[in-house]
């Protein structure tokens, strides 16, 4: 009896994590220009190479300085229309919220605050898609909604990604932009997040089935130490802050100077970490061409 009290305690519990959204139209923002300073005229600034870029021309080189190959932060809908066959995208699991399961101050408003900002219920969005004719499941995380940190409904999106990918066998695509990690709000319940996900991984590697991971700029860590870095093939884009902890708190922790473009992708890839470098130009075809080759029951032509 006992027993059954302590699992009806933890039910409640979990079912108190997961609000149900009240049902209504969300109208989506089209694809949007990058969020720096985008109300300042018609010019930006390449933070990289401090060169002037038409902002309109922006959109036409993917976001990437083309004096510098800089690649600006985009949003998830500016992703969607870089890399998936156009009406493609069918968003899944929009019913799971976060709420304040911990009471932690300040979290509810915190939360609106990315909402507003976002126009996202969440950090990231997962759902169905179709890459150069190849259908997948794809998971893309946003930055800008509390740095891209996972709480327990990014990780629960994650997982159903990579479940729903098993039932339809399915090869999962994950866009990861996660500078914040674990989010702290939530405790151990945002940490268990990185456990869940790296399981529901590993069962469908289990499955045979392809895993793409795309590391965006940054990459950092509890998203990096689970389901990010466990990927069948690793892509980063060009320049992407790549690793556990960032470059300031090692040297802090080491005390050691550390060398030129340390948890750069380029330094992870020189030291095998990551398996190839795609700018974003090339990033759809590249995808698609992965997705292609790995597509169940295709038998490679001679
Ligand atoms: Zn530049």
């Amino acid at each position: 009896m006992q027993v059954n009290g302590c699992l009806e305690g933890v039910d409640s519990m979990f079912k108190d994590l997961f609000r149900t959204k009240p049902k209504y139209v969300t109208v989506r923002p089209q694809a949007v220009s990058i969020k720096q300073d985008s109300s300042a005229g018609l010019w930006e600034k390449c933070p990289n190479c401090e060169n002037l870029i038409y902002k309109k021309g922006l959109e036409q080189s993917f976001y990437v300085c083309e004096k510098c190959d800089f690649h600006f932060r985009i949003d998830v809908w500016e992703r969607l229309r870089q890399i998936v066959d156009e009406g493609t995208f069918e968003e899944l699991h929009t019913d799971l919220v976060s709420d304040n399961p911990l009471g932690f101050p300040g979290y509810p408003e915190k939360l609106a605050q990315a909402r507003e900002k976002t126009g996202l219920d969440e950090g990231l969005i997962a759902g169905r898609a179709v890459i150069q004719g190849n259908p997948c499941m794809l998971a893309i995380a946003d930055f800008d909604f509390m740095a891209g940190s996972m709480g327990s409904v990014v990780g629960e999106r994650v997982t159903r990604t990579f479940e729903v990918a098993m039932e339809q066998e399915l090869a999962a695509v994950v866009f990861s932009a996660g500078g914040g990690g674990a989010r702290m709000q939530e405790g151990v319940l945002s940490l268990m997040q990185m456990a869940k996900t790296s399981q529901a991984v590993e069962r469908h590697h289990q499955e045979g089935l392809l895993y793409l991971s795309v590391l965006t700029n940054p990459t950092l860590g509890g998203v990096y130490a689970s389901f990010a870095s466990l990927g069948d093939f690793l892509l980063a884009e060009p320049g992407a802050l790549i690793g556990f902890a960032g470059p300031r708190i090692v040297e802090e922790a080491t005390r050691q100077k550390l060398p030129n473009g340390f948890q750069s992708a380029e330094f992870a890839l020189e030291h095998g970490m990551i398996d190839k470098i795609v700018h974003r130009k090339d990033l759809r075809q590249v995808i698609g061409r992965i997705l292609h080759m790995h597509r169940k029951g295709l038998v490679p032509s001679a």
